[in-house]
C-alpha cells in the first residue's frame, strides 16, 4: 500500500519522491511504504499550517471547533477496529490493546471538544484605582507534534485534541516505525470537515524530525519519545526559542509493601512490566518488594512470567506480542546478556523465542531479574522491553529513597492496605503519576507527564490546554483625569 502525506489539504508524496518501507514485526513482511519527507516538505507543511491559522482557524468560534472534534471522535470510534489492525500490523502490539487505544483516542477528542468553547480568561482587581484588568487565552499558533511508535493514535490524541480545541494548527510527524494509523487519521480529519491546512501530516525519519525541530516558524513543539531525541530537539529549539513540551522515558518504580493484597500486587507487577511487551513509557520496570514477602514474590513472578502466552498479536488468546522492530530486539537482548555476564540473578525468561508458531516474529521471553542492585544499569536505564528488575527493601524510607533514585520521574505505584502509608508515599514520590493498588490506568481527565529526564509539560486533563494557549493581559485606564506627564499609577494606599 502506497501512503501519502497530508499537506495543505492535499495528499502528497515527498518532494523528491523518497519512500520508506513498513514491516509487520510479527510476519516480517513489507506491508506498505510511506513518504520520507525532507526539509522542503516540512517547510511546505509549516507554511500550510501558518496560512490556515492566519486565514481563520485561530479565530474560529469554539463551538465550531468543538463540533468538528466531536465529529472526528465519532469517525474514529466507527473505524476503531481498522485503526487497531493498522497499528498492530505496524508495531506488533496486541490487537485488543490497539483497538482500545483508538477508542481511548476518540474519548480524548471528545474531552477536549468540551473545552473548546470554555477557554475563559479572568478579570483581575488591581491595586491601582480606576484600572480594569482582564486576561484572554489565545492559541499559540502553529504547533509541531512529534510522536513515538509504541502507541501512535493515543500519543497523538494527547497532543492533537488539546491543540485543536485551543485553536492551533498543527504539523504532525509520527514515528517512521509506525506511521500508518496517523496517515489514515488524515482521511478522517478531512471527512470530519476540518479546513485544509489545519492538520498537516509529514512522515519520515531523523532528517524530517530535525527539519521540524529547527524550524523557526513554529510556536510550540510537543514531543513524545526518547531522552536523547528530546535533548536534540531542545538543543535545536534553543536557537529558535520555540517552547518545547517533552514526554520522555521512564524507569518507573512499583512498590509492594508487606501488607499489600499479595495476589493483586503480583498481577499488578506483571501487568506493569509485561503489558505491550514492556514497550511503554510507564512500564513498571523496577519492582521494589518488602523484605518480609520478597522470596514469595520472586517465586510467584518467576512462575507466572513463564506462563505468559506469546503469539500472534491479532489472536484473542495472546498475552504478549513481538517487540516492534529489530533495533529494539537487539537493544533488549544486549541488556539481558550484559546483566547476565555481570552476574545478575535471572529467575525467568532471558531468551529470544524461536518457536515455529511465532513465524518470523521478534519475540523476547518475559524476563525477571531478582536481587538487582538499585545503582546498576539494569535498575537505572530504560530498556523499553519485557525485562523486570526486582529490588528488596527493608523500610518505607528506603523504598522511597530507591524509588526516587533515578534520573527519571514518570510513573510509580504503591501497593498497600494502609491508607496513611499510601498517602505518605504518594506525597514523597518524585513522579508525574502515582497509582495506588493499580497500574497503567489512563483517563482523559487525569493529567499525565514527567519530571526530571521524563520530561516536562502535561498531557491529558485540563492542564494539557496550557501547552497550546498563551495568556494575554489587557489593562484599561477608566480614570477620567489625564495623568501628569511621566506619572506612574500608584497602588490606592500610596495615593
Ligand atoms: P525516538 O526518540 O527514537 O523517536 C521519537 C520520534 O522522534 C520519532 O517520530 C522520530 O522519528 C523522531 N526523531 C528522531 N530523531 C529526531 C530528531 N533529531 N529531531 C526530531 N525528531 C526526531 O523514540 P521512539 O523509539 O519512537 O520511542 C520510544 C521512547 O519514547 C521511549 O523512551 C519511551 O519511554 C518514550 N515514550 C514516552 C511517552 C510519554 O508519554 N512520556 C510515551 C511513549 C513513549
Amino acid at each position: 500500500m502506497h501512503y501519502r502525506m497530508l499537506i495543505g489539504g492535499a495528499q502528497l508524496d515527498a518532494a523528491d519522491d523518497r519512500r520508506l518501507p513498513v514491516f509487520n514485526p510479527f510476519t516480517g513482511e513489507e506491508i506498505a511504504t510511506i513518504p520520507d519527507a525532507d526539509t522542503q516538505d516540512v517547510a511546505s507543511a509549516v507554511r500550510a499550517a501558518r496560512d490556515a491559522f492566519d486565514n481563520g482557524w485561530g479565530s474560529t468560534p469554539g463551538i465550531e471547533r468543538a463540533r468538528l472534534l466531536h465529529r472526528l471522535a465519532d469517525l474514529i470510534d466507527e473505524a476503531a477496529a481498522e485503526f487497531g489492525r493498522l497499528e498492530t500490523d505496524d508495531n506488533g502490539k496486541l490487537l485488543r490493546e490497539t483497538t482500545a487505544q483508538a477508542k481511548f483516542a476518540a474519548r480524548n477528542y471528545r474531552f477536549f471538544a468540551g473545552y473548546a468553547d470554555k477557554l475563559y480568561g479572568r478579570t483581575i482587581p488591581l491595586d491601582q484605582h480606576g484600572m480594569f484588568d482582564y486576561t484572554v487565552r489565545q492559541p499559540v499558533g502553529v504547533a509541531a507534534l512529534i510522536t513515538a511508535w509504541n502507541s501512535p493514535m493515543q500519543l497523538l490524541a494527547n497532543k492533537l485534541a488539546p491543540a485543536l480545541a485551543a485553536g492551533c494548527t498543527v504539523v504532525i510527524k509520527p514515528s517512521e516505525h509506525a506511521s500508518l494509523s496517523t496517515l489514515r487519521l488524515g482521511d478522517l480529519i478531512a471527512e470530519a470537515g476540518f479546513p485544509a491546512g489545519v492538520v498537516n501530516i509529514v512522515t519520515g525519519g531523523v532528517e524530517c524530525g530535525q527539519a521540524i525541530a529547527g524550524h523557526p516558524g513554529l510556536d510550540r513543539i510537543s514531543f513524545t519519545g526518547s531522552v536523547p531525541t528530546g535533548q536534540a530537539i531542545m538543543a535545536a529549539a534553543n536557537r529558535t526559542l520555540v517552547p518545547v513540551t517533552l514526554e520522555l522515558g521512564g524507569k518507573s518504580p512499583n512498590i509492594v509493601f508487606e501488607d499489600a493484597d499479595f495476589d493483586r500486587a503480583v498481577t499488578g507487577a506483571l501487568n506493569g512490566i509485561f503489558s505491550a511487551g514492556g514497550q511503554t513509557c510507564i512500564a513498571g520496570s523496577r519492582l521494589l518488594v518488602a523484605d518480609a514477602i520478597y522470596d514469595r514474590m520472586v517465586a510467584a513472578l518467576a512462575e507466572r512470567a513463564a506462563q505468559i502466552r506469546l503469539g500472534d498479536p491479532t489472536a484473542a488468546a495472546t498475552q504478549m506480542g513481538p517487540v516492534a522492530n529489530r533495533p529494539r530486539l537487539e537493544r533488549i537482548t544486549g541488556v539481558i546478556e550484559k546483566a547476565r555476564s555481570d552476574g545478575a540473578r535471572m529467575v525467568a525468561g532471558g531468551e529470544v523465542v524461536p518457536r515455529s508458531d511465532l513465524q518470523n516474529g521478534l519475540f523476547v521471553a518475559p524476563t525477571v531479574f531478582a536481587d538487582v542492585d538499585s545503582d546498576s544499569a539494569l535498575a537505572q536505564e530504560e530498556i523499553f522491553g519485557p525485562v523486570l528488575s526486582v529490588i528488596r527493601f527493608t523500610s518505607e524510607g528506603e523504598a522511597v529513597r530507591v524509588a526516587n533514585g533515578t534520573e527519571f520521574g514518570l510513573a510509580s505505584a504503591v501497593w498497600t492496605k494502609d491508607l496513611a502509608r499510601a498517602h505518605r508515599v504518594a506525597e514523597a514520590l518524585v513522579a508525574g503519576t502515582v497509582w495506588v493498588n493499580t497500574y497503567r490506568v489512563s483517563a482523559a481527565q487525569a493529567p499525565f507527564g514527567g519530571v526530571g529526564k521524563s520530561g516536562h509539560g502535561r498531557e491529558r486533563g485540563e492542564e494539557a490546554l496550557d501547552e497550546y494557549l498563551r495568556t494575554k493581559n489587557v489593562m484599561i485606564d477608566l480614570n477620567p483625569a489625564i495623568p501628569d506627564l511621566f506619572e506612574i499609577a500608584q497602588p490606592r494606599e500610596d495615593r
